[in-house]
């Protein structure tokens, strides 16, 4: 993961025009690739007014869970190889400044499963039954 800008919730600037990419995650011939770029200054530029509303104490902590959202949407397309969106929850497509900032802003119950069902090993094949593997006691 690659942070790419300014990482901290200071100088935050005015708003530059939209579309803003939070975050990127590579593609090559198709396929997720383990690389992702997270853009700070797109983030902080988004966040500007909600983040100077936000006590100066927590301004780090609130802008820090905004980019940790932004790193988990890409690491669900890394781990679950996939390029594709919600419709809502941590994996749709388009965040607003109220989703990175919002307190409550989750995985919904599919979204947590994919990248469980991606990381866990395919199950065990049944072991053929064999003299030699069997135990006794005696
Ligand atoms: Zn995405």
């Amino acid at each position: 993961m690659t942070f790419k800008g300014h990482c901290v919730a200071a100088n935050l600037w005015p708003r530059p025009p939209h579309p803003w990419v939070f975050g990127q995650t590579q593609v090559i011939d198709g396929r997720v690739i383990p690389y992702a770029d997270v853009h700070c200054d797109e983030i902080r530029a988004a966040l500007g007014a909600e983040l100077v509303s936000v006590v100066p104490g927590r301004r780090s902590l609130v802008f820090g869970r905004a980019i940790s959202r932004v790193v988990t949407h890409e690491l669900h397309h890394i781990l679950t190889k996939t390029t594709g969106h919600g419709a809502g929850g941590m994996t749709k497509w388009s965040y607003t400044a109220q989703d990175l900032v919002s307190d409550q802003f989750r995985f919904v119950d599919r979204e947590v499963e994919q990248p469980r069902r991606a990381l866990l090993p395919s199950p065990a094949k049944p072991t053929p039954r064999s003299e030699t593997n069997s135990c006794r006691t005696e």
